[in-house]
Order: C-alpha cells, then sequence, then structure tokens
C-alpha cells in the first residue's frame, strides 16, 4: 500500500468505506494467523521511571508511591498466568534503572524455569549490554513503541535522559531482532502534535521494520502530566490533527494487519478503557488477535499510573478471564494455546 492509499484510509469518514477496510483486515487475520485469540498475561513489573515523557503518568516527575515486585511475585503473577492457560507473560515496567541487568535476568530464569511460559519484556531503552544479558537469560520478546513516526514530535514528547544522545527506537529494534528476539513495536493515536502523515509513515514503519507485534492505542490525556495543556498549542502545528477516537485507532489497527500480515496484533487496554468491551471487540474483528489481561496484584496495579482508570478496576482476575473467554467463545474465535509467536517469527527461523 503506498503513502496516498493510506492517508485515503486514514481521512475517510465513509462509513461503508471503513465497514470494508475493517472486514479487508478481519479476512487476512482469519487467513494468515486463524481463530485463535492468544492471551498474554500482563505483569506491571515496576511503576518507577528516569523519563520524563509528557505523555505519562510514571513520568518521574510524578508524586506517586513507586513499587517495584520481588521475584517471588513476579513468579507468582506467571504462575497464575500458567493456570489461566496463557502461554506467555509480559513484563513490562517504567524504565527503572532499579531494574538491574541481574535482576531481570534472574525473574526470566525464574518465570522460564518455573512455568516454561514465553517472556516478551517491554522495560524501555536499555543498553545493548542489559538487551544481550535477558536474551541470554531466555526472554523470547521485546517489544518498544517509537510512539510517533515524528522525530522532531518523539524528541518533544519523549525527551532525551539529561546529557544523552535521544535513541533511535526504530535502529534499536533493528538491533534487538538482530540478538534473535521477536520484536514489538507500535504507536499512541493522537497525539497532540500528530499529523495523518505521521499515522501513514508509522504504517510503513511497522511494514519496514516486518514487526512480529503491532500495538496500538488512543492518547488518554493524564491531567497529572504537561501533554493535556500543551495539547491545543501543539495541535496548531500539525496542518492537520488527528483526533484520539476509536475509529482512528480502528482504522491503525486494521492497516497494521494488511501490512504486516502474520504479526501479533493486540487489542489494547487504551482502546478498551476509551472504547468499553464493544471496542475491545471490534479491534478483534478488525485485525487484532490478542488481548493482554492485566495480572498485576491489585496493590501495585493502583500504582502504575501510566493514563487514568489504568488499574481502576477492582474485578477478581479470574472473573475478568472468565468474561474475556465468554467474549471470544462469543465472536466464534478459541483460545489460542502454547506460546503463540508471530507467524512472521515462524516463517523466519
Ligand atoms: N517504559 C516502557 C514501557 C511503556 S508503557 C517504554 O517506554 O517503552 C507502554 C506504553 O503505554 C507506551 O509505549 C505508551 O505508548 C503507552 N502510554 C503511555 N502513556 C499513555 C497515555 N497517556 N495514553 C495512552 N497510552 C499511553
Amino acid at each position: 500500500m503506498n503513502r496516498g492509499e493510506l492517508l485515503a484510509w486514514l481521512r475517510t469518514g465513509d462509513e461503508g468505506r471503513l465497514a470494508q477496510l475493517f472486514a479487508m483486515a478481519d479476512g487476512v487475520r482469519r487467513l494468515q494467523v486463524g481463530p485463535a485469540i492468544h492471551l498474554r498475561g500482563l505483569i506491571e513489573l515496576s511503576n518507577g521511571c528516569r523519563r520524563s515523557c509528557l505523555y505519562c503518568g510514571l513520568r518521574r516527575e510524578s508524586a506517586l508511591d513507586r513499587y517495584r515486585l520481588s521475584r517471588d511475585e513476579v513468579v507468582g503473577c506467571a504462575r497464575r498466568a500458567l493456570a489461566l492457560g496463557y502461554g506467555t507473560v509480559v513484563l513490562q515496567a517504567g524504565e527503572d534503572p532499579g531494574l538491574t541487568r541481574r535482576g531481570v535476568s534472574d525473574y526470566v530464569r525464574a518465570i522460564k524455569g518455573e512455568t516454561g511460559l514465553a517472556v516478551t519484556l517491554g522495560l524501555g531503552e536499555r543498553s545493548v549490554d542489559d538487551l544481550w544479558a535477558w536474551r541470554r537469560a531466555g526472554a523470547d520478546r521485546y517489544f518498544m513503541r517509537f510512539e510517533t513516526s515524528d522525530p522532531a514530535l518523539f524528541a518533544r514528547l519523549h525527551p532525551p535522559l539529561p546529557r544523552r544522545e535521544p535513541v533511535d527506537r526504530v535502529a534499536l529494534l533493528a538491533v534487538l531482532r538482530e540478538m534473535g528476539y521477536e520484536i514489538g513495536s507500535g504507536i499512541m493515536v493522537g497525539l497532540p502534535g500528530q499529523t495523518f502523515a505521521d499515522l501513514a509513515r508509522s504504517v510503513e514503519l511497522f511494514a519496514e521494520l516486518d514487526l512480529d507485534m503491532v500495538g496500538v492505542g488512543p492518547w488518554i490525556p493524564h491531567p497529572g502530566t504537561p501533554l493535556p495543556d500543551l495539547a491545543a498549542e501543539l495541535a496548531a502545528v500539525a496542518a492537520e490533527q488527528v483526533t484520539a477516537d476509536e475509529a482512528t485507532t480502528l482504522k491503525v489497527v486494521a492497516l497494521a494487519r494488511l501490512v504486516c500480515p502474520r504479526a501479533n496484533i493486540p487489542s489494547t487496554t487504551a482502546l478498551a478503557l476509551t472504547a468499553g468491551t464493544q471496542g475491545r471487540l471490534r479491534a478483534l474483528e478488525s485485525g487484532a488477535n490478542v488481548v493482554m489481561p492485566n495480572l498485576t496484584p491489585a496493590t501495585n496495579r493502583r500504582l502504575y499510573d501510566i493514563y487514568p482508570g489504568k488499574g481502576a478496576t477492582e474485578a477478581a482476575v479470574e472473573d475478568v478471564d472468565a468474561d474475556l473467554k465468554q467474549q471470544i467463545a462469543r465472536l466464534g474465535r478459541v483460545v489460542g494455546s502454547g506460546p503463540g509467536p508471530s507467524l512472521a517469527f515462524r516463517m523466519r527461523t
């Protein structure tokens, strides 16, 4: 798909054409990856962060009780994932220097040793030595969204560490691929200052990186961060400000499926939070084939405050899981079994 076609899809408000796009993506999903929806157990490892991202509630300036899960707590979550029949756990965190090379290696070895589950890491921009050590410890996948394809906007919203060169996330993803990780990336939709050209370029980057996992969710304004107040100013600079709505998010999910037909694509928490259960299901019928139920212990979950409402659910893990499995059955789909690597990865190796 060329830039013009991508832009045409992104800009259209025509319901009939959109239904066509979503059906096309659903068809490609069915043909390539089949009916399975993989469940990944999300473990929010730490809310500590050294960065100052303008969009994220975990930024270092936030007055937030900080936590880091212990090895036993992490293994406990992984056992729960195993008991629920999940094949993968996803360890996500702020960019926390207290998550050391050795510490994370221990977590990974313990999870692999005691559950055998596939392990995905999303711990931010780390040194090549750290990433190598974790790969050798057995980590299977790494995800790091590039958030926006516009380097100037990314630098503004995600300032580099003081006195350090900015990290090129796209280049680092290529390094992770060389290390043997399955690689994941993605964007937020509707970031202040984001244009349709940015979204189109982002979709092209998904294809160029040949991503194994593509995560796309709407930007959710967090009142404790600087970005909501800067939104008007940044939007004025963008020629055509993209809105952070369900329709635009679903378009990007569908386009991601068309350009990365063999990737794993989650229906994201941010989408479910803003568009409800129906929004979550619509993504699963527009190209997505993964859901990531949150297994973080309730007390810590409340503190993983990336955006408002993130950790708000009081429902027990078992109830959320049962609901989800029921919804999957009602869609006429099945719960995926095993680690569920991307088909792209399986064909590459
Ligand atoms: N620190 C790691 C993991 C980040 S959390 C990293 O930077 O890679 C995972 C994702 O949450 C981020 O990549 C970002 O896309 C998303 N996120 C952060 N703040 C958000 C917000 N306010 N609204 C929606 N998504 C947000």
